[in-house]
């Protein structure tokens, strides 16, 4: 069951769906649709980029049908909750697309903007009310938004939720629901902590999986940049001279960070922006238009302003940073190859942030090939050899995760050696073939030799 057609949508919304261009269903939602259509709480692990927002948007507006014009005043017929201000932009772009031919009211209230028009938008009661929880319930507070009516709530990016620390506000939130509800519960990834919200606000859910973190990252070419970190700045500079980058995400793990590396580029004249949580959610709305209308080349991005960004064609993700929670690399990459795209990624690692990078390559379980062929490549250096001489970029930067030795680097390839192998096949693995050697300094050149070369260089 893979076309639209074969599940039992109203023709307005098939007419909506098919109008967006979608030929045939994502498996998240030929898998979700019928079990939310057959009135089951749902718990679907489902990472942004799979089309998880059509899966719980298409089967709710088909749903709300049965008692359109039911709304009453401040009520609301159906909530989607989600963590982020620009996620929840998002959806509701997505779900006003769906239900274009259909009448309902549909609001949007989120933090960072004045409250006065969402109090309005809401005022005469609303079908499909998509909100972020902070500004939910301070509206609800203030007695503008009252959820005794809720028929059906969603709860998106329920990982994403707890991480931001919005866990008892979700209670809060739930704790005015009436217990006759449907519950949709969408999370990239399961801990325990999640299951347990999980528990406790389903009812005999049915479950559904796709594409685990591992399947995601299968389809974006990765590769891993070894480089001082004093000369990620110059690294970034020589991988952007390339004019196949053309659209392209650029990680940090802090805002200081994405701060300082927006006016690297500027220096450099590339124009760019940054996003993150100190930004005004005008200049972040902003910056992501001209994103999206190809007016700027580079977004700069914290890994929490950057969540559900849904602009397609990005070309390349650049992690300048590696992020030191192995879940974000996979989210910071899913930004290219959406829709069945495809995209490249180019993770900057510098000595201290090997760690990072074994435990994203345990989640993901593979091996990210190493491209080596760029000026900085750092073969076999110790620590003290490149220690900071003219970059602040560590002010701001947590510690090493415990256990980091440092002084004594581990051998990045789990221990295996180098087998010499000139054979150009294993080139696409090259790191499993210990091509740098961080122990004796020596540098593999002539191995090296026979490698590929990879976009972004020229070479
Ligand atoms: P999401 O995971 O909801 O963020 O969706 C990712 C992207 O896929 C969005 O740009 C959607 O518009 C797009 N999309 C969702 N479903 C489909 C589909 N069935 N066919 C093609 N594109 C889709």
């Amino acid at each position: 069951m893979t076309k639209f057609t074969d599940i039992d949508l109203r023709a307005p919304i098939l007419r909506a769906v098919e109008e967006g261009g979608y030929e045939s269903m994502t498996p998240i939602q030929s898998k979700a649709i019928p079990i939310v259509l057959a009135g089951h709480d749902l718990i679907a692990v489902a990472q942004t980029g799979t089309g998880k927002t059509a899966a719980f948007s298409l089967p709710l507006i088909q749903l709300l049908l049965s008692g359109e014009g039911k709304r009453k005043p401040k009520t609301v017929r159906s909530l989607i909750l989600a963590p982020t201000r620009e996620l929840a932009i998002q959806i509701e772009e997505n779900v006003r697309r769906y239900a274009k031919h259909l009448h309902y009211k549909i609001s949007l209230v989120y933090g960072g903007a004045n409250q006065n028009p969402q109090i309005k938008s809401i005022a005469l009661g609303v079908d499909i009310l998509i909100a972020t929880p902070g500004r939910l319930l301070d509206l609800m507070d203030q007695g503008h938004i009252k959820l005794h009516e809720v028929e059906y709530f969603i709860l998106d990016e329920a990982d994403r939720m707890l991480d931001m620390g919005f866990i008892r506000d979700i209670r809060r939130v739930v704790q005015k629901l009436p217990a006759k509800r449907q519950t949709l519960f969408f999370s990239a990834t399961m801990p325990k902590s999640v299951e347990g919200l999980a528990n406790s606000i389903l009812t005999k859910p049915e479950r559904v999986e796709v594409a685990p973190t591992a399947t995601t990252a299968e389809k974006v070419e990765q590769h891993v940049l070894m480089v001082p970190k004093n000369m990620k700045r110059k690294l970034l500079a020589h991988v952007l001279s390339d004019e196949a980058l053309k659209r392209v995400i650029i990680f940090t793990r802090t805002k200081h960070g994405a701060n300082r590396v927006s006016r690297n580029l500027e220096q450099l004249g590339i124009l760019s922006s940054a996003i993150h949580g100190n930004k005004s959610q005008n200049a972040r709305q902003k910056a992501l238009n001209e994103f999206r209308d190809g007016k700027i080349r580079v977004l700069v991005a914290t890994d929490v302003a950057a969540r559900g960004i849904d602009v397609d064609e990005i070309t390349h993700v650049i992690n300048y940073d590696l992020p030191n929670e192995p879940d974000s690399y996979v989210h910071r990459i899913g930004r290219t190859a959406r829709a069945g795209a495809t995209g490249v990624s180019l993770s900057f690692c510098d000595h201290e942030e090997r760690n990072y990078l074994r435990d994203i390559e345990k989640l993901i379980r593979q091996k990210i090939p190493l491209m080596d062929n760029h000026p900085f490549h750092l073969e076999g250096m110790q620590p003290a050899d490149y220690a900071d001489k003219d970059d602040d970029d560590d002010d701001d930067r947590r510690g090493p995760r415990k256990g980091t030795r440092r002084g004594s680097p581990h051998r990045r390839g789990d221990g295996q050696k180098s087998n010499g192998s000139k054979n150009p096949s294993n080139s696409r693995r090259p790191n499993q073939n210990a091509n740098y050697n961080e122990d004796s300094g020596s540098t593999n050149k002539k191995k090296n030799k026979n490698r590929k070369h990879y976009r972004p260089s020229k070479a």
